[in-house]
């Protein structure tokens, strides 16, 4: 059945404005499950209406292809090909872990890179184009996009899951290398665009030389950016992500596509700004990739003398005379799935009449929200949930923190060591209290591979084994 133009922009409009609630609900705790359900619907409208549209077709625009739809023949494979993906999709989805999810994040934002190529390779092919010129351009800017995106997630990928060394590849002459591509890429454009279609041979191999240049620029991008700048990296295309998506939705003339692209184009181009910000770099530097880095040496060993070791006993003894706490959880809270002991521990203070608080780091953990999603999950109140700016001032006047998993967002060499691979970055100043408990394994670095100085401070105590284990030894021992 042949759709009508007014009805399928109609419901598009629709799950656009769903799109915008999902968005706007997720930005608040408490408005974060209507903003997904939002998203839900707003996507599952999306996708009745464009598989109904292009199997029957639209009336009166678009190309040829458009108007007479696809028949019974691609509604069955469009259902094959939706039955494949969603069996993979739910496999992958049941199977992993909280830990797992910025690695797999930035694999879906690569398979995003991936459909925006095939996509743009695909239209290349298409004859009888209204204005080839602008269409031309389209493809050659969505192959772009999507082809960075790919390769720079899947190194981003690699390196979350640490399947690839977090420091930075420091290539000689890094800068001019992406320059070069860059412009390489405009003249190309400009080439692609001018040159007649009956050249399709020469066209297919300007299109194949950009290609292969753009997989290498966002390979390069993401390989040249240390650990310590990851966070703004998975924002960063979590972007390109959208921008190839909305680029597709050029090509394929898909209105919500483009609107959708561009929604989460811009979130999280807004998303990196947050995150630059946070952690001081400028934002042009780490979308130039590797700029942000200077090559300080990481890991490097100094030595900071001799640390000190506490029992659960000792901890528990602390937090029993303490009259206010604050907690700041990093990446082991989640490795160790402690949130719940910590959430456990956090009302027994509290029904002692303890004032405990919670320090969030904006890049703690390896996802942005990382530990707010984890605090929520096992029902933390968000009241005594802070962001780091609203609690750093308040250590001073604090008894007892307990470093939960923490490492590189509560090192002072941050603060203090300008050759340090973090130096800038603001941090949770944690070293202001009266005590501090850190809860690791052992003294390995955190991600950004750099000592911390805050270990061997003297009113830091080191609380070594699982963080899980320790602190339900804690609330026994209380
Ligand atoms: P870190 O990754 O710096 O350190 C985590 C610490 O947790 C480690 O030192 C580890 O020490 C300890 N740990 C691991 N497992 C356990 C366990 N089971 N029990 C107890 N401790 C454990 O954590 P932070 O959250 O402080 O910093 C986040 C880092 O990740 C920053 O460098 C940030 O830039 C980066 N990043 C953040 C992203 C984001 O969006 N938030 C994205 C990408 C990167 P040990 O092995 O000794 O136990």
């Amino acid at each position: 059945m042949t759709m009508s133009l007014t009805l399928l922009q109609g419901t598009y409009i629709v799950a656009g404005l769903l799109f915008i609630l999902a968005l706007a609900g997720l930005s608040k705790h408490e408005s974060a499950k209507a903003g997904n359900r939002y998203g839900i619907i707003g996507m599952a409208i999306a996708l009745v209406v464009t598989v109904l549209a292009a199997v029957g077709g639209i009336n009166g625009v678009g190309t040829a292809n458009d108007r007479e739809g696809t028949g019974v023949l691609g509604l069955g494979l469009i259902l094959a090909a939706m039955a494949i993906g969603a069996v993979i999709g739910i496999a992958r989805a049941k199977r992993v872990e909280m830990t797992g999810m910025p690695e797999l994040i930035a694999l879906l934002h690569s398979f995003v890179g991936l459909a925006a190529v095939l996509v743009g390779w695909n239209s290349s092919y298409e004859k009888g184009i209204a204005h080839p010129a602008i269409h031309d351009a389209e493809v050659f800017i969505g192959v772009f996009i999507g082809a960075v995106t790919l390769t720079g997630s899947i190194v981003a990928y690699l390196k979350l899951s640490a399947k690839m060394k977090s420091a930075p590849m420091m290539l000689p002459g890094r800068h001019v290398i992406n320059l070069g591509i860059i412009v390489a890429f405009f003249v190309l454009t400009a080439v692609y665009v001018l040159m007649p279609h009956e050249q399709e041979f020469t066209r297919q191999l300007l299109l194949g030389v950009m290609t292969l240049l753009a997989l290498f620029l966002g390979w390069h991008l993401v390989a040249s950016i240390g650990g310590g700048d990851m966070p703004v990296v998975v924002s960063m295309l979590n972007s390109y992500s959208g921008w190839a998506a909305a680029a597709a939705g050029f090509l394929l003339n898909n209105d919500l596509l483009i609107i959708t692209g561009a929604l989460v184009g811009s979130s999280g181009a807004y998303l990196s700004y947050i995150m630059c910000k946070a952690m001081n770099r400028s934002f042009l530097s780490v979308i130039a990739g590797g700029f942000g880095s200077d090559g300080g040496v990481v890991g490097e060993a100094k030595d900071y003398g001799e640390h000190r070791e506490i029992q659960a006993d000792g901890a528990a003894e602390l937090l029993r005379d303490a009259s206010s706490v604050i907690i700041t959880p990093g990446y082991g809270m989640a490795t160790a799935q402690a949130q719940y002991a910590v959430a456990d521990l956090t009302s027994k203070l509290r029904a002692k009449g303890v004032n405990v608080r919670f320090g969030i780091h904006p890049v703690a953990g390896r996802l942005p929200g990382h530990m707010n999603v984890l605090l929520a999950e096992a029902k933390v109140p968000y009241d005594i949930v802070l962001e780091m700016d609203e609690i750093n001032d308040d250590f001073a006047d604090t008894d007892v923190v307990l470093v939960i998993g923490a490492n590189d967002t509560v090192n002072p060499a941050a603060n203090e060591d300008p050759s340090s691979p973090i130096a800038g970055m603001p941090v949770l100043e944690v070293w202001n209290a009266r005590d501090v408990i850190v809860f690791k394994r052992s003294m390995a670095t955190g991600y950004a591979g750099v000592q911390n100085p805050l270990f061997f401070r003297e009113n830091t105590q080191m609380l070594f084994g699982d963080a899980k284990e320790r602190v339900e030894d804690i609330i026994r021992a209380l």
